[in-house]
């Protein structure tokens, strides 16, 4: 699905000079390293702070732990997407409450949204599904209105880039309250490792994050509130500030694949290329395909046998997963989400894909269409 490999060898010379300085400063944990990446993710996000954390869990965790939510507030999320969103709200004890998404581009449906607000509702966790920004203007609007916080899973879509109808654009991130990204090594921006980033413009919730990821500690063995340990290890900030100068390269590249894909199904009935929102550009995270009338699995085997691999994103939405049973929701409550499981099939999605590539990836998926 992805070609780290070839990547690193682009800038090898820079990153390997970048782990040898950490090594040599014996600053494994923060230190200079970690402060240089933080300046240069907030120089390229816009967002005023970034506190870079352990990895996208525990940035979405550190999120939710600073806004001071009790036990039984409903945080609202997409019924569509890795588990790790909704998570983090049952650990804390908070109500998780999904919603629909969209079936053309697979984030989180506004309508389904609206219906579920309550009395009880204190948060929205929209996510940037595949590297496309959720429906952010009228999302804000919404939350505005019912004094809701917005903390945005932006974990697939660092470098997406959202237009408001009053012409200015904010990158994925850094609209909401809190956005929450992850640099695990596969995402469009990542490690060699695990890592992840929080971004807030709001000063006094970047202190309240900064404390909670190290031990609910301001001043040194003072603890005023709990906290949990998470940090970016300078390593990793080594790697991440060694390619983040390429990031818009590697969007780029990305960008060229999926319209080569795109132009490759077009007219296909039996392949629906990702639908997109004209507000948001799309980073490509994943390139996911709906497929209509077809044996998914046959397909994806006839793929795997060529040695092309292609993933289900996500096979089965949260409601549906065992340990987030709930009497609230049965199967057949969110038929978007549950038609999307049945029918995605992600290609292979990275910097290094080049034409040869892309067209033996789209004559075997043509081909394995056709039996
Ligand atoms: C990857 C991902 C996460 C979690 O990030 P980790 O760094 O693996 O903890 C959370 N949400 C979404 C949507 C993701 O894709």
């Amino acid at each position: 699905m992805v070609d780290l490999q070839s990547q690193y060898q682009h800038i090898k010379a820079d990153i390997d000079r970048g782990i040898q300085e950490v090594i040599e400063s014996a600053a494994f944990v923060k230190g200079p390293k970690v402060s240089a990446f933080q300046a240069n993710l907030e120089a390229y996000t816009g967002a005023k702070h970034v506190i870079p954390v352990g990895n996208g869990t525990d940035a979405l965790q550190i999120a939710l732990m600073a806004l001071g939510l009790k036990p039984g507030d409903e945080v609202i999320t997409p019924t569509f997407t890795f588990i790790a969103t909704a998570e983090v709200v049952a650990l804390l004890g908070l109500t998780p409450v999904v919603v629909d998404v969209d079936w053309e581009t697979m984030n989180m449906s506004l309508d389904s949204v609206r219906r579920a607000i309550t009395p009880r509702t204190k948060a929205i966790v929209p996510v940037h599904l595949f590297g496309q920004c959720a429906e952010m203007e009228p999302l804000l609007a919404l939350a505005h209105e019912h004094k809701l916080y917005v903390v945005e899973d932006a974990c697939q879509a660092i470098g997406a880039r959202y237009t408001f109808s009053d012409g200015t654009t904010r990158q994925a991130g850094t609209m909401g309250h809190i956005g929450c990204t992850s640099f695990f090594p596969s995402k469009n921006l990542g490690c060699y490792g695990d890592g992840g980033a929080i971004f807030t413009n709001d000063d006094e919730l970047a202190s309240s994050m900064r404390a909670i990821a190290n031990h609910g500690m301001v001043v040194r063995y003072h603890h005023d509130r709990i906290g949990v340990n998470s940090r970016l290890d300078a390593i990793q900030a080594a790697v991440l500030d060694a390619k983040l100068p390429h990031l818009d390269e590697y969007i780029a590249a990305r960008q060229r694949a999926a319209a080569y894909y795109d132009r490759a199904f077009a007219g296909n009935e039996h392949i629906l290329v990702p639908g997109r929102q004209k507000e948001s550009t799309h980073v490509f995270h994943q390139y996911t395909l709906r497929l209509i009338g077809v044996d998914r699995d046959q397909v994806r085997e006839a793929l795997q046998e060529a040695g092309i691999p292609a993933m289900i994103y996500y096979p089965v939405p949260l409601h549906m997963q065992k340990a987030y049973q709930d009497p609230r929701y049965r199967e057949g409550d969110f038929p978007v989400a549950e038609r999307l499981a049945a029918c995605v099939l992600s290609l292979p999605m990275h910097t290094e894909l080049d034409e040869e590539q892309l067209n033996y990836i789209i004559s075997h998926v043509i081909e394995a269409i056709k039996k």
